[in-house]
């Protein structure tokens, strides 16, 4: 369960530039880690905990949406358990 939230997780979240809401643009300097959105130039001196923190709404909404997901899954899947040890479910 762990490693399919994990999956979810980078399928899902996409961090996005708290300016112009793009998230293709990042342009990283590998030796400072500050990050800068190539679409409208916002540099983030805090790198990428900057961007994260900016996001961090956005992922928690993410968050709960994922755990519900995760939840249902689970759900199928014992279902599918009872079904196949042949209880009956109403
Ligand atoms: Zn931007």
């Amino acid at each position: 369960i762990i490693n399919k939230m994990k999956q979810n997780y980078n399928k899902h979240i996409k961090l996005i530039c708290a300016t112009c809401g793009s998230s293709d643009f990042f342009d990283k300097n590998e030796k400072t880690g500050v990050i800068t959105c190539k679409k409208c130039n916002r540099v983030y001196n805090g790198g990428y905990d900057e961007i994260v923190e900016l996001n961090e709404k956005n992922i928690n909404s993410e968050v709960e949406s994922m755990k519900k997901e995760v939840e249902q899954d689970i759900i199928k899947d014992l279902n599918n358990m009872f079904k196949k040890a042949g209880f009956k479910l109403k």
